[in-house]
């Protein structure tokens, strides 16, 4: 599993998403080229929620493993998928050497109706991640969360299914930003209580703009501390000072993080390169 990353205290590695329209892959491959500057671990590549847009996802893991060099991992949702649909994008991903998966269930897309929901073929990311052991040979991740899925009905609940997802065969898992490194120890400790032994990489998302964290909040359903919402409301006028604040805060976060034995990162770097090398060389 990625090369020797967990025989060090730390590690980096970036999500990128793809892009949406054919005519943006030029400016993306840019993106990727600088990011690939900063040495990461690996880069992941996010998926649509229905793997309508899964070739996408494909391309991009190719440039990072075979263009760049660099550890590529796909991430792939099963929310709206049947057993050939995933076998086709592993069959995708087989031919251009991509090994690494992030097997997750997904949100209900738009388009997809409550009966459907209902229905789906694999119900969650442990049916996936059954489903990709016993037919591939991929090195498979799964997601987990440190203030709880939004779904879960409890933190223990959502504790016992990161369990299964390893029993299932997931090697590694990369959190859900969190704001609050307490939230992440927290988790980490009650992870291992509960015999999880496999890494668990901390997801950090820095925040640049005011407007972001609401979307972002929305999304993740993770908590803003004080301090963050202080900064927000501080900088709500100033774009400039609010994004230098912004990545000082990500970088204090990592730096908390690997103080306390934590070091393994995965930057959720938004396809901004600039930023990524911002809080990168503050870190060396
Ligand atoms: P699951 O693990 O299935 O969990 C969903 C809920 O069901 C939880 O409440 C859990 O406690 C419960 N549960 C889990 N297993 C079982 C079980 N066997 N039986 C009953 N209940 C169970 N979304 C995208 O669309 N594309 C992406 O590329 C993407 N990348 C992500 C990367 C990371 C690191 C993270 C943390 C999330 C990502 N997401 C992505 C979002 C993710 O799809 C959503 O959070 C989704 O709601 C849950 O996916 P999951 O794989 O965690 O689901």
């Amino acid at each position: 599993m990625f090369k020797d990353m967990f025989n060090r205290d730390s590690s980096l590695s970036f999500e990128v998403f793809p892009p949406k329209k054919d005519d943006e892959f030029e400016n993306c491959y840019k993106v990727l080229s600088s990011l690939s500057t900063l040495n990461p671990d690996f880069i992941s590549v996010t998926y649509g929620a229905g793997g309508s847009r899964s070739k996408k996802t494909v391309e991009i893991a190719s440039y990072i493993q075979n263009d760049l060099g660099i550890d590529a991992m796909a991430h792939m949702t099963c929310v709206g998928s049947t057993a050939d649909d995933i076998l086709s994008v592993t069959n995708d991903l087989k031919t251009v050497g991509v090994n690494h998966v992030l097997a997750l269930r997904g949100d209900k897309p738009r388009d997809m109706s409550d009966e459907q929901f209902e229905k789906r073929i694999f119900p969650h990311a442990t049916d996936l991640i059954q489903f990709l052991n016993k037919n591939t040979t991929l090195d498979i991740s799964a997601s987990c969360y440190p203030e709880k899925h939004p779904e879960a009905i409890s933190m223990d609940s959502d504790i016992a299914f990161m369990k299964m997802k390893q029993d299932m065969g997931a090697k590694m898992f990369i959190s859900q930003l969190f704001f609050d490194n307490a939230d992440f120890y927290r988790f980490v400790e009650r992870a291992e209580k509960a015999e999880i032994t496999v890494p668990i990489v901390a997801g950090i998302m820095p925040i640049t703009s005011a407007k972001q964290i609401g979307s972002t909040v929305t999304l993740a359903g993770s908590s803003v501390p004080k301090a963050l919402a202080d900064i927000c409301a501080k900088y709500a006028e100033s774009p400039e000072d609010m994004r230098a604040a912004g990545i000082e805060y990500a970088i204090k976060q990592i730096q908390d993080l690997r103080k306390c034995g934590m070091g393994h990162i995965h930057i959720y770097c938004m396809n901004k390169p600039k930023m990524t090398a911002e809080i990168c060389n503050a870190l060396v």
